[in-house]
Formats: C-alpha cells, structure tokens, sequence
C-alpha cells in the first residue's frame, strides 16, 4: 500500500482496445446522463441577463418538448401513448420546478453562469434521492437528468460543446458515450477515451479510429474507478486502461507513444505510391468518412475516393433535422474538395444503435431497435426526410461524381421504390432550374445483411454496384450486438457463415458484372487483407487511420498466393482455425 505523500495508487484495468494508439493524460469524468459544460464566476451585473439566458433556454426547451409530443401523434397509439406522457412530465419539470427554481437561485445567489448551475442543480437533487431504493424515483432522477441535459443544450447552443471545454490533453472516462457525443469531441484537446460500455465495431469505436483518437471500451468499473484529474492511459492496441500510473509504467509507455508514432509518421510516407500486388494487380482504396472534417485526413492518407459517406453526422447532435439546403452545403463541400474522385453518399442510416437526436421518438420507441425501423425501412416511412436527401445529394452530384447507396436493403423492392422517388426529386429538381447530376447517380446497395447477400444474385439486377458492410453483416449473421461489450468475444468476421456470405456476394456480383466494394471494419484490418483479395475483392473503403497499413500489406502479396490462402480458408469450419491459417500466413509475408 503506498503513502499518501506517494500518491494514490497505480490501477490497471483492461478492455477492448478498439483504435490504435497510447494517450496519456489528465481525467475527464463524465456524469451518466449530463452534458458537461463549462463552469465560471459571473459579475453582480451580469446576473440578470444570466437569468434571462437561463429563462430563454427554458422556453427554448419547452417548445422542443410540445414539438416532440406533436411527432408522437404521428406514431402507433400504444407507443405514442407512453412517449406522450413521458414528454408531458418533462415539459412539467420545465414549469416552475425544483430544477429550474433552483438553478435560478445559484445563479443569482452563487453567482455561477446558467449551465453550471443547471448542472449543479441536478446532482443536488441526485444526492437528496440517493441510497432510496425506488424504481420509480430512479426513473424520475433520469428524466430530471435528461431534461436538465437538454436545458444545457440549449445553453450552449445545441452542440455538446462539454467536450470542447476539458484540459488540453484530457482522457475523456464516462459509463458511455454515443457515436454523437463522439463526434462533438475537439481532437486538438481530448487525446482518447476510455468506458465501460460499447462494443468493438460500434459506431463508437470507429469514430474513435476515424478520428485516431486512442479508445478502450468496455472497461467494467468506469466511470467510478477514477477521479477528475487523475492522469489515465489509454492503450488503444492492448486495451488496457492505467489509472494513476507509477513513474516505472509511465516512462514505458512514453516510451511506446513515441514508437507508435514514429511508426505511424513511417506508414505516412506510402501516402503516393499505389495499392499494388507484388504481381502488379492494383486495388483501389477508398475512404470511409464519419465527419466531414475526416476529409483532409483522406487526401492525406491517399485515398482514390470516399467510398463510404455516412450522412448521418449532419443529423447529429442537432434537435431538428437539416433542410435540403443545409445538408447540400455539407455534401458538396466533400464532393469539391475531393476534386473529381468519386463520392459514394450513403442516405441516413440511423436506428439500432446510431441514433439521431434530431429525429426525435420516432427512433426511441423500437421494440428491438437493431431489427426495427431503421436505415432504408425509416427512409422508404418518412418519404419527405428521403426526398430532401437525395435532392441534396442530386444537386451535390452536379459538381463532381457521386454514387448513391442504400443502407440495409432486404429486398429489390425496397431499390426500386428509391428509384422511382428519386426520378421525381430529379424531375421537380429540373422544373426549379437547379444543376443536378446527369445522368443520374448510380444506385447501390450495402449488402449487410444475411438476406441481402443470399439474394444477390436478385438484388444486382436492381442495383448499380454492391458494397459489403460486414460489421452488420456479422452481427446479423451471428445474432451478435456489435455494441455490446458483453459478448463482443463472439462477435467475429472471420465465422466461415460470415465468409460465405461475403463470397457469395462477390461471386454474385462479378457474375452480374457490377462493382462491388467491401467498407465494413474488416476492409481495414490488415490481417484480413489477404483473405479479402483472395476472395476476388479490389476495391476496399476504410477509415483513412487504417488506409497506410492495409496499402503496406498489399504490396507484400501476391494475388496469386492470396487466391491459395483464401481457397484453404474456404474449406474451413472453425473460425479459430481461420484465425490461425491468417496468422501463419501474415507472420510470413
Ligand atoms: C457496415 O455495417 O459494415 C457498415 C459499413 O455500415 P455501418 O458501420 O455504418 O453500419
Ligand atoms: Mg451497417
């Protein structure tokens, strides 16, 4: 046991290491259900334009509150019921309550601004309910905390600007964090994050690899191991978490930072010379884009184009969503910069568990959100939502190439019916003058679940090209959450189920002669790089993090040998044998 004047002591925790990379840093510890926000002292006479900015976001909140209660009306009765009431309990908690009485005495009285006596506010009330063991006084303390979270919001703009606000350096330590609060975070200032929930192909994690941010998840006992300041390492490639490091284990992990990123500076050099086979195949990849901010990263990686655009960072962390002209602006400022290369869009694919605030309850009442309505079934539902989209990515298609993919399609039908929505937009596009694509982009289709890839043969005579999302294709395959932590050792793209599926996909398309790409997590793995290829594959889109070393590994291979490997690792039935045949292979070439 170490002395008080020692420090406190080391602790070492692991999980799942989920994007590269060691950070070191001082702790930022977020409360379940806050959104963090910066605290300041406010002068005598700042106080009452303090009260009036706290009064104007109380208002603010109402209104989005009665908005939202209006959707629910829109909804089945049973589930629009029970949101109903919930939203009206909120909207309550809005009017002259404990909540916002008191944040408006600390204001005036502690001289704290709106936010951070929000914040304040809430833990109050937290602490007073503490150690009463009631289900239903818990669900009132997370409606306070929700409601409190969106009165914050709404102080602060919209964003979750909390982020913004931490230590240069700071470890961002939370219970969990969405894909959107992922978004929000200023890589200039957090260096990583660990926490206890998320899975290693959640939406989560690859923001975290988009944005080189080093990421352990799943780490049981965070939050509440680690106090605000405490200096954390996060071990990206291990998963290991050390709080409160002795001086031996920080120097060794200096250490490391310094060698991972020596390497990666070595990587960066591969940025110019092309994807090519030993035997002089070429393949072509792409850049998967979370953000548009990941762009300049893809030009430096040297992507030939952005394979996979996931819309959907322009409806997050947002409370309604964008018009067609604001999510224009966002697509073509992507298809600009990428001066000519090819931009495949993909449309909104929100639900399971990437939700989108600005969508309001529409998402938040699925039964089981992973099979409901999400991805093309939310799009083909609210048609006004899709037909904005593809305006936007119509007009963006007028200034360079863009390709059009569709999220979870099941069936030919589901590619049709955008296909004749958007012969409409593009018609109604005309008739107002606006520039558009011509001829219209092609239409593709991910093929990312098990019905999609045995019913290829089906879907590409609908469909301009394929792209393979194997992080859903396994989990819908292997009925495996790609976002829980607790069984993501089964989760595994190298099940022989999960293979099939991918070849036969490949083999459907190349008989139907349609492009086709694989964008899941897998494409960026090099470990898996051989095996893809083997498989007939030459186009992959992947994090641009990823893009150096799966080019590195190309270039050591030949197709040839790829094409042995892959017909050995077709014949087997153990996934672990798999692994190892991989292994033996990579160990070698
Ligand atoms: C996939 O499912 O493999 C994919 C690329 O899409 P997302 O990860 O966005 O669900
Ligand atoms: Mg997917």
């Amino acid at each position: 046991m170490k002395t008080e004047a020692e420090g406190p002591e080391q602790q070492t925790l692991d999980g799942l290491g989920v994007a590269p990379g060691i950070a070191i840093g001082p702790a930022h510890v977020v409360e379940p259900g806050i959104v963090r926000a910066p605290e300041r002292r406010i002068r005598e006479d700042e106080v009452a334009a303090e009260c009036q900015r706290l009064d104007k976001a109380i208002r603010a909140s109402r209104r989005q509150l009665a908005r939202l209660q209006a959707k629910t009306r829109q909804m089945p009765e049973s589930a629009g019921e029970e949101l109903d009431l919930l939203l009206e309990a909120n909207r309550r908690m809005l009017t002259d309550s404990r909540l916002t009485r008191g944040a408006e005495a600390r204001v005036r009285d502690r001289r704290v601004n709106a936010e951070a006596a929000v914040q304040a506010e809430i833990r109050r009330i937290g602490q007073d309910f503490a150690g009463i063991e009631d289900e239903y006084l818990a669900a009132r303390i997370r409606d306070v905390r929700d409601v409190g979270a969106r009165l914050i919001r709404n102080l602060t703009h919209g964003g979750y600007r909390g982020f913004g606000e931490v230590p240069k350096g700071a470890i961002i330590v939370a219970e969990e964090l969405t894909p959107a609060d992922t978004a929000a975070m200023d890589t200039r200032r957090v260096a990583g994050f660990a926490t206890a929930q998320g899975g290693a192909e959640g939406h989560t994690a690859i923001m975290a690899r988009s944005l080189a941010l080093p990421a352990v998840l799943g780490v049981a006992g965070l939050p509440g191991l680690v106090e605000a300041g405490d200096i954390v390492i996060v071990d990206g490639l291990s998963g290991r978490v050390v709080i409160n490091p002795a001086p031996a284990a920080l120097r060794r992990y200096r250490e490391r930072q310094k060698e991972f990123r020596a390497k990666e500076r070595r990587l960066a050099r591969l940025r110019d010379v092309r994807a090519e086979t030993r035997d002089g195949v070429t393949i072509s990849l792409q850049a998967n884009l979370e953000l548009p901010e990941e762009v300049a990263a893809a030009h430096r990686a040297g992507a030939e184009g952005i394979g996979l655009l996931r819309s959907e960072f322009i409806f997050m962390n947002r409370e309604s969503p964008p018009d067609e002209e604001e999510q224009f602006q966002a697509m073509a400022a992507i298809v600009e910069s990428m001066k000519g290369s090819p931009v495949t869009i993909r449309t909104l694919d929100v639900g399971g568990e990437k939700l989108a605030y600005s969508l309001g309850p529409q998402l938040a009442e699925a039964v089981n959100p992973a099979l409901g309505l999400r991805a093309i079934r939310l799009s083909l539902k609210l048609q006004p939502l899709l037909e904005t989209q593809l305006a936007a990515i119509l007009r963006a298609g007028g200034l360079g190439p863009v390709r059009i993919l569709l999220p979870m399609v099941t069936s030919p039908s589901e590619v049709r019916q955008v296909r004749e929505i958007l012969k409409r937009v593009a018609r109604r596009l005309k008739r107002r003058g606006v520039a558009i694509a011509e001829p219209l982009p092609p239409v593709g289709v991910m093929i990312e679940t098990p019905a999609a890839a045995l019913a290829a043969d089906a879907l590409a005579y609908t469909s301009d090209f394929f792209s393979i999302g194997t992080n859903d294709l396994t989990m819908y395959t292997l009925a495996i959450d790609r976002a829980d932590e607790s069984v993501a050792h089964l989760y595994n793209p190298l099940h022989p189920a999960v293979l099939r599926l991918i070849l036969a996909t490949t083999e459907a398309a190349l008989k139907a002669r349609i492009p086709i790409n694989l964008c899941g997590e897998m494409a960026g793995d090099p470990r898996c790089t051989v095996l893809l290829l083997g498989m007939g594959l030459r186009d992959l889109s992947m994090s641009s993090t990823s893009l150096p070393r799966v080019k590195q590994r190309i270039r050591k291979l030949t197709l040839d040998a790829a094409r042995q490997r892959a017909r050995t690792i077709m014949e087997q039935s153990d996934a672990g044998r798999i692994a190892a045949i991989l292994d033996d292979f990579n160990a070698l070439a």
